[in-house]
């Protein structure tokens, strides 16, 4: 089967036939229908030699959908040609956190050697995908798997994240998005959909500015010093009563302390280096800090439902397998508009 696949650190993907794999006991093969290119998978091909530790050569792609192509021994209750969304975040199963399907905070994962597919385990920018368990399988029904595909992770990660601070988006509340590409669109509509907060959305591109309004920002600008004053004014003063910061460089983690306010919650989605002091003497008092990981089992099925009322949805361009370098080309460019998924 074809595959794209990194191979050398430093070098770009590349397309490669491969052997198509055969699921083990417990495991189903999918038949990919769609794969998303993500900004994580930019930043593991960034990382030298000693960072690097997702193994050569890795077959990309952590959000995939497919459908149900072969059961390995021992599977039931799953029928073919059904099609499906895969969870990223794989756990044991077994431990107190993917009990509750928090398998994006498994206790043995590491242990145990249990990586995400297309970050660690062969991933689905291919023909063919294994996944480990069923258990790791949500029904697409009517969803259409180009068009939702990325709701795996440029959905879920960032719904988990605003997720955990919807107490506090209440009437009244303003909540920043910061970087409004793949996850960053996403995260707009979210927080249009489930929360009251006026929403405002930063970045440094003016067509991410304009993808911003058109998918429900109430308001966008630049992301630089100027944002401060336009959220202090915005918020009679006060600062924003959250942050989703889907960058994380230095930059954009002081731009928000500069504007949270108190009692606020500053939420680092964005793998960037950056980091901040957090004390007494580092105001506002009582906010929150926050760097969660991908998101619950449970709340992939959630997000499907908001892509299933019309709520969300992803702005995709589309890639054929052999195209797939092309989309990571310009995800690093800054070109794509949303999200690209690769259809093989
Ligand atoms: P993307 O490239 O699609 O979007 C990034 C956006 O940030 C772009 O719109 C870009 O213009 C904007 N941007 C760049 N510099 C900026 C700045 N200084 N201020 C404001 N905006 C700026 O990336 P993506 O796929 O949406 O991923 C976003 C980040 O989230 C990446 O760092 C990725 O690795 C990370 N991520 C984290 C998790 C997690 O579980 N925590 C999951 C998926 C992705
Ligand atoms: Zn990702």
């Amino acid at each position: 089967m074809k595959a794209l696949q990194y191979r050398e650190i430093g070098s770009p993907p590349e397309v490669v036939e491969i052997d198509t794999p055969e699921p083990g006991p417990g495991e189903v093969r999918l038949k990919i229908t769609a794969a998303g290119v993500c900004h994580s998978d930019e930043f593991i091909m960034s990382l030298d030699e000693e960072q690097y530790v997702y193994g050569l050569p890795l077959t990309l792609g952590h959000e995939g959908a497919g459908v149900v192509d072969k059961l390995g021994e021992g599977v039931s209750g799953l029928e073919l040609g059904t099609s499906v969304a895969v969870y990223g975040p794989w756990g044991c199963g077994f431990c107190y956190a993917c009990s509750q399907g928090h398998e994006n905070y498994c206790e043995n994962a590491a242990d145990l050697g249990i990586t995400p597919p297309g970050l660690g385990a062969p991933g689905a920018m291919a023909e063919y995908l294994i996944v480990d368990s069923s258990r790791h399988l949500v029904p697409l029904r009517d969803l259409d798997p180009v068009q939702n595909v990325s709701l795996t992770d440029a959905g879920l990660t960032p719904y988990h994240a605003i997720k955990n601070s919807l107490p506090k988006l209440v009437p009244g509340s303003t909540a920043v998005v910061i970087g409004a590409g793949g996850l960053g669109h996403v995260a707009i509509q979210m927080l249009r959909a489930v929360s009251p907060a006026t929403v405002v959305a930063l970045d440094v591109s003016d067509d991410k500015l304009q993808l911003a309004r058109e998918v429900g920002a109430h308001h966008a600008f630049h992301s630089d010093d100027s944002a401060i004053d336009e959220v202090k004014a915005l918020t009679g003063g006060l600062g924003a009563t959250a942050v989703f910061d889907f960058v994380g460089i230095q930059a954009t983690m002081t731009l928000g302390q500069a504007m949270i306010r108190v009692g606020g919650d500053q939420v680092h989605v964005g793998v960037g280096s950056g980091s901040l002091p957090v004390g007494m003497l580092d105001k506002p008092y009582e906010a929150s800090v926050r760097s969660p990981y991908w998101g619950y089992r449970h709340e992939l099925f959630e997000v499907l439902e908001l892509a299933r009322t019309g709520a969300v949805h992803v702005e995709t361009e589309v890639f054929s397998l052999d195209e797939a370098p092309r989309a990571y080309e310009k995800l690093h460019a800054g070109e794509l508009r949303g999200r690209a998924v690769i259809v093989p």
